[in-house]
């Protein structure tokens, strides 16, 4: 439904940003019948998630790496295999180490246990426990990473009776299981892994798929609780192995295409090159959105899709937020970690130190040393120097879907860890980008001989470059740290735990909210879903 009040265009409800957050929240409240506008600022959809060329027909996602997959709940609600959505289920990929050393994932339980033998066959008995351990944790996690942290209670006896709940499920653990999750949450991966595995090769290929992301080494206290991470997404069948990868067949743009497509199906209405600038109060209540060129749009609630900072302390007059609202977002963390490098080649990039074939390079390569080096990563950037010894995932999608380059050619992704976005002793400069462009060719020489004559374009992105061009403050891949004190109820800030905000009819739909990064669309379905509860209306967020 969309009507002229005066001559003032209004909505149901306005998204801003077609990330794909953005979009899952547009999907589900266009299939619940809202009339919906998503705006964006960019050319095309997508946010971070959006495809370019980086030379004719070589297609990449520009910031992303382009493996991971919505939740098969949200594929389901939203309808997206009808919007041609497909997955490519991959190997979990291979840790290469300097020394020429390599470690393989592999879903079937009897083939993985013998790559782990190759190091330790104790350490093929430990991971049997250990993937139990896992699955149960995911068990316990993924629930409450499903819904707002928050219990949205309200009145005495409502909140009374949602902590009555909480305590529950803590009476109701058992002293073993009790133990594990404290385990899982306090300790340094280091320590929780060294409880399970003695080859220090193992223990680097598992610590070294958890760190990607995240603002923590492998030795700083909380850090376990990221192993669960790659486990997320398994349902725990009966293969027995390591847990895989998932791609969008078609990339990051048919990921992208099928949600614009659902919005699009479902009524809703996307514009780009629309820039917010603006959220209108009135009588304390959100009403609507100004553009860049001046043009006001009313709705009964706006939803950002733009990270915790962006949202309050650049689309709002300061005056207009309740008192102590700018201080406790200014107290938000946001960093940048990481840099991205994107390739297009002329030829399949080979690797002689791996076997033949090996079906777990589609899942990606992964360049890091042990765990030692892994920590002195981690404090090169906290001390905010230039990367020496970066932990590298690389990603080449075309190995498994030939359509992202012309014939014979690939597109390699790579992102690198532990990159600040600022330099200890000045700006980033050309040369320093280039230099850590040189690195990252280096040690992807290491593995792949020769890689460097298979260039015809390369690209290079800093943290900056992701603020600028996507809006992103700090360039920050999670739109705030995921450390334990931003998590849950505390995600965007203490006490918030949701897509709710202090300001009525305002929705934060971007990972900034619970459950962060961690589900890919979840911060999405979760705006949704209270924003419908809030209007007394049944969808299926
Ligand atoms: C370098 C990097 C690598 C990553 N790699 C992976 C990966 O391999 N796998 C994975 O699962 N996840 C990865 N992620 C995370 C994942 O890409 C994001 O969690 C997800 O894409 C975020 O989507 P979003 O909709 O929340 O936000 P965004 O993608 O940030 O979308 C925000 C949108 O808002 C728009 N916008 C900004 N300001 C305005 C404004 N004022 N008005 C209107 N529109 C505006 C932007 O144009 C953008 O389209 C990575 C992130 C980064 C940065």
């Amino acid at each position: 439904m969309l009507w002229s009040w005066g001559r003032m265009e209004r909505h149901d409800a306005i998204v801003i940003g077609a990330g794909l957050n953005g979009l899952v929240a547009a999907a589900y409240l266009a299939q619940a019948g809202l009339d919906v506008l998503v705006l964006d600022r960019g050319t095309a959809p997508g946010g971070l998630a959006s495809e370019h060329e980086i030379a004719p027909g070589y297609r990449l996602p520009r910031f992303t790496l382009g493996s991971g997959g919505l939740p098969p709940r949200i594929v389901s609600d939203l309808g997206l295999a009808d919007h041609g959505l497909r997955f490519i289920r991959a190997e979990g990929g291979v840790t290469c180490f300097p020394d020429g050393r390599y470690h393989a994932s592999y879903r079937d339980g009897v083939v993985y246990r013998r790559e782990i033998s190759r190091f330790s066959r104790v350490d093929a008995d430990a991971f049997t426990r250990y993937r139990r351990d896992m699955l149960r944790a995911v068990r316990r996690l993924a629930p409450l990473l499903a819904r707002p942290a928050h219990s949205g209670a309200r009145g005495l006896f409502g909140r009374l009776r949602a902590q009555l709940a909480h305590a529950d499920l803590i009476a109701a653990m058992s002293p073993d299981d009790m133990r594990d999750v404290l385990r899982l949450w306090t300790l340094p991966a280091s320590d929780f892994l060294d409880t399970y595995f003695e080859d220090d090769f193992v223990k680097a290929h598992l610590a070294a798929a958890a760190m990607i992301g995240g603002t923590l080494g492998p030795c700083t206290p909380t850090s376990a609780a990221r192993l669960v991470l790659p486990w997320l997404a398994e349902t725990g069948d009966a293969s027995g192995g390591a847990p895989e990868t998932l791609m969008p067949a078609g990339g990051t743009s048919a990921l992208v295409q099928a949600l614009v497509s659902a919005v699009g199906a479902a009524g809703g209405v996307l514009r780009m090159e629309a820039e917010v600038t603006d959220v209108r109060i009135r009588d304390g209540k959100v009403k609507g959105i100004v553009l860049a060129n001046g043009e006001e749009i009313e709705a009964r609630a706006v939803l950002s899709g733009l990270d915790v900072k962006r949202s309050f302390l650049s689309l709002f007059q300061w005056k207009d937020l309740p008192e102590g609202l700018v201080e406790r977002v200014g107290r938000v963390r946001m960093k940048g970690v990481a840099a991205k490098v994107n390739l297009a080649l002329d030829a399949a990039p080979v690797f002689p130190g791996l076997p033949e074939g090996c079906p777990s390079i589609g899942g990606g390569l992964r360049l890091a040393g042990t765990i030692p080096a892994m920590e002195r990563a981690f404090a090169d950037w906290r001390e905010r120097m230039p990367p020496r010894d970066p932990l590298i995932d690389v990603l080449i999608p075309s190995l498994l879907d030939p359509s992202l380059a012309p014939e014979g050619g690939h597109v390699l992704s790579a992102l690198v860890h532990y990159v600040p976005e600022e330099l200890h002793d000045g700006p980033w400069t050309g040369e320093r980008r280039d230099a850590l462009g040189d690195l990252v060719m280096t040690r992807l020489a290491e593995i792949s001989p020769g890689i460097a004559e298979h260039v015809i374009a390369i690209e290079i992105l800093l943290p900056d470059d992701v603020e600028n061009e996507i809006g992103l403050t700090s360039g920050d891949l999670s739109h705030g740290e995921t450390t334990l004190d931003q998590f849950f109820a505390n995600r965007p800030f203490p006490g918030a735990g949701g897509a709710e905000t202090p300001l009525k009819n305002f929705y934060l739909c971007s990972p900034s909210a619970h459950p962060g990064p961690l589900v890919m669309g979840g911060a999405g379905a979760n705006a949704a879903s209270t924003l419908l509860a809030a209007m007394g209306k049944r969808g299926r967020a």
